[in-house]
């Protein structure tokens, strides 16, 4: 493909970096319905520099972000040296990142950040108890329990992987839980422990997550990394007057994705995105995608588009 196959759009972005997420993964590996129409080009996220622009928020050499708006599913995406986007979908590198580190984010931790801005639009207090976060050595998990932990609530982070706990404790957790208590069908109600969640994994995680919520306790779910079900009751909802608050970013409005990259550039230090991020070459995509379907990638994966 050359610069003329590109679809329609006012921004053209010599892309830099892209990143793998889940989404990725289900597209690649063919083991979701993700791409839409093709040929396509997947990477659901980007992180470049305009190379030309007929939009007046953006002009030749800015540095900019693009994630969701259906790349890599409906529109073609990141995994590509130039990429032709409608300006409206860009936002601005905030001050002080760099692209790469952007990408360290990329969707999935501007979901985390999406979830933990809606805990607390709902009430959620650092002194309102614990909060648990499932799949919390994934994308979205690691960088949720970043976040909580450094706006001071008390995180517990479930895995699969318990030999990550040094990983999770470094980037805040105080205690790691082994996701294979929760994966077994429990009481509608249990014990009361959870304040709040950010479930990235669904299924009866989920389900006995919500069991285990105290009273008033808020839920966000936002992926489907175990499953796609919800097997739960109304227990939850009736008895303890517990919320489950769905997240989605894909389609979040650009004042929202301003205020959320603004408070990511201040509360994520370049330490820690170090510690989450690890880089592949565009070259080595394809089994990387393979890794993350098996739930063997650690953190953040960023896709170098010039390797
Ligand atoms: P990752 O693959 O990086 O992380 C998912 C994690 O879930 C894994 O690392 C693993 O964590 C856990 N997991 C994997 N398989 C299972 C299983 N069978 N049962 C229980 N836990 C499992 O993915 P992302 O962080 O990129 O995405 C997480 C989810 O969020 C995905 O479902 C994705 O589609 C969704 N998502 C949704 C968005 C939205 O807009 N709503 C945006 C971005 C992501 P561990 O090893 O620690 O247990």
């Amino acid at each position: 493909m050359d610069e003329a196959d590109l679809p329609e759009g006012d921004v053209l972005v010599d892309v830099k970096y892209s990143t793998l997420n889940y989404k990725d993964g289900l597209a690649i590996t063919g083991m979701g319905p993700v791409v839409r129409s093709f040929p396509m080009v997947p990477g659901v996220d980007f992180a470049g520099v305009v190379a030309e622009s007929h939009h007046e928020d953006f002009k030749a050499g800015d540095e900019v972000i693009l994630t969701g708006w259906g790349l890599g599913e409906e529109r073609w995406g990141g995994y590509a040296e130039r990429a032709r986007v409608q300006g409206d979908w860009l936002v601005p590198l905030p001050q002080g990142m760099t692209l790469s580190q952007s990408m360290t984010i990329g969707t999935a931790g501007f979901t985390a950040m999406l979830c933990v801005m809606r805990l607390e639009q709902l009430g959620l207090r650092p002194d309102s108890g614990p909060v648990l976060v499932t799949g919390a050595s994934g994308g979205v998990g690691s960088v949720a329990v970043k976040l909580l932990a450094g706006r001071g609530y008390q995180v517990s982070a479930m895995t699969g992987r318990v030999e990550e706990e040094a990983y999770l404790k470094a980037l805040g957790a105080s205690e790691v839980i082994n996701r294979a208590d929760y994966n077994e069908p429990g009481k509608p109600l249990q014990k009361g422990i959870w304040a709040g969640a950010v479930d990235t994994v669904g299924g009866q995680i989920l389900a006995n997550l919500l069991a285990s919520t105290r009273q008033d306790g808020i839920v966000t779910a936002c992926g489907l990394a175990a499953s796609m079900d919800l097997p739960t009751t109304v227990a939850p909802f009736i008895l303890r007057n517990v919320t489950l608050a769905g997240v989605e970013s894909v389609y979040a409005a650009r004042k929202l994705r301003l205020e959320a990259w603004k408070h990511l550039a201040r509360e994520l230090d370049a330490e820690a995105l170090e510690r989450i991020s690890q880089t592949v070459g565009l070259s080595e995509v394809i089994p990387a995608a393979h890794d993350i379907m098996a739930g063997k990638v650690r953190g953040r994966m960023i896709v170098d588009i010039a390797r």
